[in-house]
């Protein structure tokens, strides 16, 4: 939908579980806030399968069903969406402006609430298995490849971390990395590599998906960057832990991000620029939950409501 700008008492940028908690709690509040969809609807939840941690659902959830129910329980208080990405903002002289396309937009108070893009390996399988064999989220997907071979790339933190909490599922896993020393701290790769379920391939990545129909993903190729040999490697599934990238760049230069362009927050859930609020993988790249997301969601949402009030 195009609704050519204006002024809104709220505008909440994301529609993942950050952004669409805020909307629910500032609707309430009688704000009216209007939400930017962005280009994925519902965010991370909305490319997932089951999500079986949300508390609250006894059985288990389709992401984007959660995600569907969470917009409809914000639009019942009238909150108002547009299917649109925010393509830049203007902070200057206190006025919280935003870009749309041609559209202008401002607001007496902002939350944004863009979430964090997975990085991926940028091969034509790997989207297509997503949910069906490949997964960027451990914690989320672990548990349905219990006692079975599962394959993880990565060197940092979070592809130990991830590796490790897999192993408890898996009943092997092999860990890929491009080069032949982790990036992770020592601590973390000394217990990796004591873990007896953990098979290293060093100097290795991965160059292609294989997977059908009917079983998904299982298996994937190898190609050892040294030597140049490629070989399939038979794998029920391929998680990626090699990173994120906080969605920001709109807002660059319009409130302080740290090196990795996550945005900084103080007192709860403000930035650096008055009025404006942030939630969920935008600023977090510890949790990176969908619970941890929603509760910072509610967190921004009353932190403007008490903004705007002493604004009066
Ligand atoms: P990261 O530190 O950026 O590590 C990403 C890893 O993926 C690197 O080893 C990198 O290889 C590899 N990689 C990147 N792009 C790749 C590609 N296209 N193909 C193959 N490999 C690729 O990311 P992270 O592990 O998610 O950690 C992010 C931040 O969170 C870090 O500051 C980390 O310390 C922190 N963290 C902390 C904890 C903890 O303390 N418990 C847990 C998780 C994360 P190279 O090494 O060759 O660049």
């Amino acid at each position: 939908m195009r609704d050519g700008g204006g002024h809104y008492r709220q505008i909440i940028v994301g529609s993942g579980a950050a952004g669409l908690t805020a909307a629910i709690y500032s609707s309430r509040a009688g704000l009216e806030p209007l939400v930017f969809e962005g280009s994925q609807p519902g965010g991370q939840l909305s490319t997932t399968t089951e999500v079986e941690n949300f508390p609250g659902f006894e059985k288990g959830i389709l992401g984007p069903q959660l995600m569907d129910i969470m917009k409809k329980q914000a639009a019942r208080f009238g909150a108002r969406f547009v299917s649109r990405d925010v393509t830049g903002a203007d902070f200057a002289g206190g006025r919280l402006a935003l870009q749309a396309g041609e559209d202008s937009y401002s607001a007496d108070s902002l939350i944004v609430a863009t979430g964090a893009s997975p990085r991926m390996l940028g091969l034509e399988n790997e989207r297509k298995f997503i949910g069906r064999g490949v997964s960027t989220c451990a914690t989320c997907d672990a548990f349905f490849y219990r006692g079975r071979e599962v394959t993880v790339v990565g060197g940092g933190d979070s592809a130990m971390e991830e590796t490790s909490f897999i192993s408890k599922f898996a009943s092997e896993v092999t860990l890929v990395h491009r080069r032949h020393s982790f990036r992770a701290s020592q601590i973390m790769q000394d217990r990796l590599l004591a873990n007896p379920k953990v098979k290293v391939e060093w100097d290795t990545v991965v160059t292609d998906v294989l997977g059908d129909e009917k079983r998904g993903v299982y298996a994937v190729v190898f190609e050892n960057v040294k030597t140049g040999q490629k070989k399939e490697h038979p794998t029920d599934g391929l998680f990626l832990a090699i990173g994120h990238t906080p969605n920001s760049s709109a807002f660059a230069g319009q409130v302080q991000t740290d090196d990795a362009g996550y945005i900084v927050t103080h007192d709860g859930t403000a930035t650096s620029t008055a009025g404006v609020f942030a939630a969920g993988d935008v600023v977090d790249h510890r949790y990176r939950q969908a619970v941890t997301a929603a509760g910072m969601g509610c967190m921004a949402s009353l932190d403007a409501e008490k903004y705007l009030a002493a604004k009066g």
